[in-house]
């Protein structure tokens, strides 16, 4: 049965919004819960009108909501979560609530009505993993207890490991997508995603602060493509009961990131490295390298990261530039 009503949770987000419109686009009607904790009603400003789009302002924690959003709906595309370094370091408690109380409440509920669910993961799971590219049944290798950050990759692999439970108990269709580092315009970095900060800090000529010697790297997926992946698993049967990578394969260092983001901004800013004990909390621990394996959604999909890493930074250098002209929020 072909799938025609959406609900996302977490829909008012960066990539629930990129999300929204490209389901809309496909002829579905789709309905958004999102408490507005890091998404903004902004994002979806240039949909609204569209008949087929309901926007309700709640917590997914809330049950006799949800029970009524998930009867109604086929599918459920499960994004809201506490999200960005910033706010998992600073709000460690909210983080673990959020992200495993409300993945139980959408799993329970969709189980009750026998709806599919598309779970967003992360790649934080993989944590330290040392071996590359990360590949979906590769080890996790998690940090100590004593560091919150591991509490986000934590949550997430309990989210994982519950929607998986779900499936093999009692038969409920999930598919689990693996986010890579995602980026692209409408994305802040109010709560630590470095693309949006350096292209801010380049835009308004302040120094572009890239922590530790800058020789990190990460591969960003533009979330046009990302979106597309997250449909196109959507609508294959045989997704269900599999874990699925969605990232780009094109690698830059953090320091490379930031030339690139001055060069094509036009940007005078200096180029700062800051020391991780400045940056972070004390004991930190960054990655140094985070690249995943997408064979296995190529095979299931046919599916392609398209856009270009300058594409995208031209993309988010367009968006704040307008945002600026608009005198609207810059963050
Ligand atoms: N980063 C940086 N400057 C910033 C924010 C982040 O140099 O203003 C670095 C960060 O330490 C990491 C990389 O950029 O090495 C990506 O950070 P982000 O939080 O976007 O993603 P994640 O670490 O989760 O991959």
């Amino acid at each position: 049965m072909a799938l025609t009503q959406a609900l996302i949770t977490g829909g008012a987000g960066f990539i629930g919004s990129h999300l929204t419109e490209r389901l809309l686009a496909a002829g579905q009607t789709v309905t958004i819960i999102d408490d507005l904790s890091t998404g903004r009603l902004a994002n979806l400003a240039h949909l609204e009108g569209d008949a087929r789009l309901r926007v309700v302002v709640e917590d997914i924690r809330n049950t006799q909501v949800m029970d009524r959003l998930v009867s109604e709906c086929d599918v459920v595309y499960h994004l809201a979560a506490a999200v960005g370094v910033e706010k998992i370091l600073s709000e460690p408690i909210a983080t673990i609530e959020i992200n495993i109380g409300g993945t139980e409440v959408v799993l329970k509920t969709a189980r009750r009505y026998r709806k599919q669910v598309m779970l967003a993961s992360t790649s934080e799971v993989y944590g330290k993993g040392v071996r590359f590219p990360f590949t979906e049944d590769d080890d996790t290798v998690m940090g100590a207890t004593i560091r919150s950050r591991w509490s986000y990759a934590t949550t997430k692999a309990i989210d994982e490991f519950l929607a998986l439970a779900y499936h093999k108990e009692v038969g409920l269709p999930v598919v689990i997508f693996r986010l890579f580092n995602t980026v692209g315009p409408r994305q802040t970095g109010q709560y630590g995603m470095v693309l949006p900060r350096f292209v801010q800090a380049a835009l308004a000529g302040k120094p572009i602060q890239v922590y530790g010697d800058g020789e990190q790297s990460r591969c960003f997926c533009n979330v046009h493509d990302a979106v597309e992946a997250i449909y196109g698993l959507s609508q294959m049967p045989s997704a269900v009961g599999q874990v699925f990578n969605v990232g780009s394969r094109e690698e830059v260092s953090i320091l490379e990131l930031a030339k690139r983001v001055k060069a094509r901004a036009g940007s005078e800013s200096e180029i700062r490295l800051i020391p991780y004990t400045e940056a972070y909390e004390a004991g930190f621990e960054d990655f140094r390298r985070r690249v995943p394996n997408i064979a296995k959604i190529q095979s299931m999909i046919e599916w392609e990261p398209t856009t270009t890493l300058d594409e995208t930074i031209d993309q988010i250098i367009h968006y704040y530039r307008e945002k600026m002209n608009d005198g609207g929020n810059h963050t």
